[in-house]
């Protein structure tokens, strides 16, 4: 793997080289159901493109059911349903005629638990979701995308030298890091974060904030977090959530961070950004 980087990506199925303008992402009136338990409603939230935005609220408040429905997870879980609509630079990503894999593409996804696939090496997990999409790459392809991934989830550097040893044999941060380059492999237009540092310690979750400060020039990124100081190094917007006794849950307020951390409009934001509850 010792070779020189390459200036421009080759052709064929892969993306071209200049990036795709960024994409804004818009939330109109969701509401979403597991059966007859309603777990949020009408949820409208633009997330602008280039920026961070993070979904702050407490547990059991739809964060996460809210994130899967961005990215057409929700739809996976037999008893789950939703009203409203999910728009990528204006276009429906349920839109009947959109194949589920397109939508996929264009909207990566990173959870809590990073979760390469252990036993399968640091370069094949990087190229897993090509497999998935079908998108067809030869061998210097391959090694174009695997090299660049990496360096834009900074962790070229660490691994260059170890590509095909297993992606379980990495440390957490680096583990997650390799999660962030496979989702990176499939060009999204926006990246959803899940909790991505929640099982990281204070070292590795720094380094994965600046991995994420550095592509959100190239990805639109909504992350959940619970940590109110990762939500005002990061975002830009901040949206929060509540489920108040027994409610679905709904966006109390959202807008420009620091605003939001400073003075917040509600008392519950308030009280909620100050660790009250
Ligand atoms: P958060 O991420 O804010 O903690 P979630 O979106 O995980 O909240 O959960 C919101 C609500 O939906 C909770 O009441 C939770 O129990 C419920 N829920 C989440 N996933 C499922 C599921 N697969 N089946 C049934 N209920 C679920
Ligand atoms: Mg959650």
């Amino acid at each position: 793997f010792a070779r020189l980087p390459r200036r421009s990506a080759p052709a064929l199925d892969l993306p071209p080289a200049e990036p795709e303008p960024l994409a804004s992402l818009e939330a109109r009136d969701i509401s979403a159901w597991f059966g007859d338990h309603q777990v949020l409603d009408r949820v409208s939230l633009t997330m602008p493109a280039g920026v961070i935005t993070s979904l702050i609220g407490p547990s059991g408040c739809g964060k996460s059911t809210f994130l899967r429905i961005l990215n057409r997870m929700h739809e996976l879980v037999p008893s789950a349903s939703l009203a409203g609509e999910v728009l990528i630079d204006g276009q429906d990503i349920y839109n009947a005629d959109r194949k589920l894999v397109e939508a996929r593409k264009s909207i990566g996804m990173v959870f809590q638990k990073p979760n390469p696939f252990p036993a399968m090496s640091i370069y094949d997990n990087v190229l897993a979701g090509l497999k998935l999409t079908g998108t067809h790459a030869d061998r210097d392809q391959r090694d174009f995308l695997v090299e660049s991934c990496l360096t834009k989830a900074g962790l070229w550097k660490e691994v260059k030298d170890r590509l095909r040893a297993p992606g379980g044999g990495l440390s957490g941060g680096q583990q997650q890091r390799l999660c962030i380059a496979r989702s990176l492999a499939v060009t999204p237009r926006v990246l959803l974060m899940d909790e991505p540092c929640s099982a990281l310690d204070p070292t590795s979750t720094r380094v994965i904030e600046e991995t994420m400060l550095e592509l959100v020039n190239d990805v639109t990124i909504v992350i959940v977090t619970h940590n109110m100081q990762q939500a005002q190094r990061v975002s830009t917007q901040c949206a929060f959530f509540l489920a108040a006794q027994g409610t679905p849950g709904a966006i109390v307020e959202h807008g420009d961070t620091e605003a939001m951390f400073s003075e917040p409009i509600d008392a519950r934001t308030f009280d909620y950004v100050n660790g009250r509850f």
